[in-house]
């Protein structure tokens, strides 16, 4: 059955490759993104595309309506948008860890919260949280990207519980290194001792997560919830 899909950040990278995972298979998906345009695959498979800045609340509602409108209530929510801004912790500044965990944590909870009213009414849902493996590792010169990830496996475990008699899931997926544009910053070097640690020595390719989250989403995972899911090659194990 096609279902109402949004994927927050599907306009490039590991979002990108989740929308695309749900739009061929023929659910109907919105995505959001916060600047440019969107890609012309997506709009070519018939993906709803929403420019929405989700530290702006008001953003989020004007999307969720608009979504809303062309494709019902949202059933399956991704929220995958995230940011990074590394540095080490005596050079981050308060703007540096306030707009990290305004965008990864406090952007999730704004778009989480706003999908629920939609799937309390339906009596079911299906969210999932893309955080990070360095949220469970810590990470240095990431302290605040690492704790806003964190914090996401508490925020995804409380509503496991809160909602779960609501037929609700609420699971998290956190990848490892992943090939996208937010990896191409690090250097040749960087990259190189990235992947000596990997058991499977390699990043992972964006479809790699992509298919985690259509697992979760699936009826195959029912009964999976407040679960987190490394797809991180071995890195975090
Ligand atoms: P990316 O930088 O390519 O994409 C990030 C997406 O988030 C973009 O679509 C961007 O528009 C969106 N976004 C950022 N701030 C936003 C805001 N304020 N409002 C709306 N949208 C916003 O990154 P990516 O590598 O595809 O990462 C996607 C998610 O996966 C992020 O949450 C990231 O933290 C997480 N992640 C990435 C990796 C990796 O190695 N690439 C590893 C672990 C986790």
């Amino acid at each position: 059955m096609s279902r109402s899909v949004l994927v927050t950040g599907g306009n490039r990278g590991i979002g990108l490759a989740i929308a695309r995972a749900f739009a061929q298979a023929g659910d109907k998906v919105a995505i959001t993104y916060r600047s440019g345009e969107p890609p012309q695959e997506l709009t070519a498979l018939g993906v709803l595309a929403v420019r929405c800045d989700i530290t702006d609340s008001e953003q989020v509602e004007q999307a969720y309506k608009e979504i809303e409108d062309a494709h019902g209530a949202v059933e399956v929510l991704v929220a995958n948008a995230g940011i990074t801004k590394d540095t080490l912790l005596m050079r981050m500044s308060e703007d540096d860890f306030a707009s990290v965990v305004d965008t990864n944590l406090t952007g999730t909870f704004r778009v989480v919260k706003r999908a629920n009213r939609g799937m309390l009414r339906a009596k079911k849902g299906r969210v999932v949280l893309i955080s990070s493996v360095v949220g469970l590792l810590g990470s240095a010169g990431q302290a605040n990207y690492a704790a806003s990830k964190a914090a996401l496996v508490g925020f995804a475990r409380s509503l496991a519980r809160e909602l779960g008699s609501r037929n609700i899931t609420f699971n998290v997926v956190a990848p490892g290194f992943v090939d996208t544009d937010m990896t191409k910053v690090l250097t040749d070097e960087q990259r190189a001792g990235i992947v000596g640690q990997v058991p499977l020595g390699r990043y992972a390719q964006p479809e790699e997560i992509a298919a985690a989250v259509s697992f979760l989403a699936s009826d195959d995972a029912a009964y999976i919830t407040g679960a987190v899911i490394p797809v991180d090659g071995g890195l975090g194990m």
